[in-house]
């Protein structure tokens, strides 16, 4: 049993998520890269790389990680809004693939990456899918990606350098339905230019539990029609349901007729709870459960709440509660408020528990300016 609160990723589902990729695209489906902004770790990025075509990275920090577990192996692309100036020639340089966000910045910085990067430009193609705005990439005046409006064949005929088109549209997206649009609309926008380019990302944001046959016919007829090399990269399909998060009870009581429980864990392990209020799946919960009980992080805010749930029985101090499918925009989002740890990561191996990766106060002391402790 780990310490809790911890947080465990099954490699097991990692590995059958990616074989069941693999089977599928074989031939002529797209190549895979993890895009590993939603859980970064670097035991996990290593141990994939030998199976994806490749990462994605979303800034330098996270393009020097992948870099570290590339070692030489497999691509390393890249998109952003953020580029800056000090740091595009060290983006050449680690990326194999780089995806300018507008047409200012493909102006700006293509011709740095002259022998040292595949450019690409990202597009938005003006379909919205994702019901929200805050995560709507094709929102009114969005920040992410040349409309594709703009495109017109002539402007894209000056950008002598452009080998490649990126787009990233969705999100959890259990349909392959939003990426036959895209396309439909991308070919009739680009049409034959599509032929002079090298490559096309079509992005994450889809659950890889849906129709892979169609993914795949799709990557087929680019290749045959464009002479495409076409990607895919996916984050939360690899890491989001093979992860979990593991807390204690460490109080229990009633509060105006309901029972509160108080976990040694918060809503700062998942923000995305607060954030878009979720409810993260709870392993225990009982379809008819008896009892009811609020499960509440332990730190200040009133609103550190996971939500209510139906337990088969009263939660009692010391008990485990564990968080299903939530791999994904946890860890990597997480903080110390209230000077909380965050959680341990174990890696389950089929067998056993592994633990990979620990903090402790002295973590805490340096991130507040805390000099490193004497040797
Ligand atoms: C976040 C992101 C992804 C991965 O998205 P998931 O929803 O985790 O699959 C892929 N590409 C780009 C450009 C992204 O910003």
């Amino acid at each position: 049993m780990p310490e809790t609160p911890a947080f465990v990723y099954d490699q097991t589902a990692i590995d059958r998520t990616l074989s069941t990729f693999e089977e599928a695209a074989a031939g002529s489906g797209p190549r895979l890269l993890y895009s590993v902004k939603s859980f970064p770790f670097l035991p996990l990025l290593r141990r994939i790389a030998p199976r994806v075509d490749g990462l994605s990275a979303s800034s330098l920090f996270e393009a020097r990680l992948c870099a570290e577990a590339l070692a030489g192996r497999g691509g390393l692309h890249i998109t952003t809004p953020g580029f800056r100036p000090g740091e595009i020639d060290e983006i050449g340089r680690l990326c194999d693939f780089v995806s300018f966000n507008s047409l200012e910045q493909f102006d700006r910085w293509s011709a740095r990456m002259e022998g040292t990067a595949s450019v690409g430009l990202r597009v938005n193609p003006q379909l919205s899918f994702a019901p929200d705005p805050r995560y709507d990439p094709c929102r009114p005046h969005s920040k992410l990606g040349v409309p594709l409006d703009r495109l017109v064949p002539a402007e894209v005929g000056r950008l002598e350098r452009l080998e490649g088109i990126h787009f990233h549209t969705v999100f959890d997206c259990a349909s392959f339905e939003p990426l036959a649009e895209i396309l439909a609309k991308l070919e009739n926008k680009l049409g034959e230019r599509l032929k002079r380019l090298r490559w096309l990302n079509l992005g994450g944001g889809y659950r890889l539990e849906g129709d892979l046959g169609r993914l795949a016919g799709f990557s087929t007829r680019l290749q045959r029609d464009y002479g495409l090399e076409v990607y895919f990269e996916p984050g939360k399909a690899v890491i989001g349901s093979a992860g979990y998060l593991v807390a204690s009870v460490i109080d229990v009581f009633n509060s105006g007729g309901k029972t509160v429980a108080v976990l040694d864990s918060s809503i700062n392990h998942h923000p995305e709870v607060f954030e878009y209020q979720r409810s993260p799946r709870l392993a225990e919960v009982c379809e008819e459960g008896r009892e009811t009980a609020i499960l509440a992080g332990g730190t200040c805010l009133a609103g550190d709440l996971f939500g209510e749930y139906a337990l088969p029985t009263r939660p009692r101090i010391g008990d485990r509660l564990v968080f299903e499918d939530v791999g994904a925009y946890t860890l990597v989002k997480a903080n110390r408020f209230n000077g909380h740890n965050l959680p341990s990561i174990y890696r389950w191996d089929g067998e056993a528990l592994h633990l990979e990766q620990s903090y402790g106060y002295e973590d805490y002391r340096r991130q507040w300016g805390g000099e490193p402790a004497a040797q």
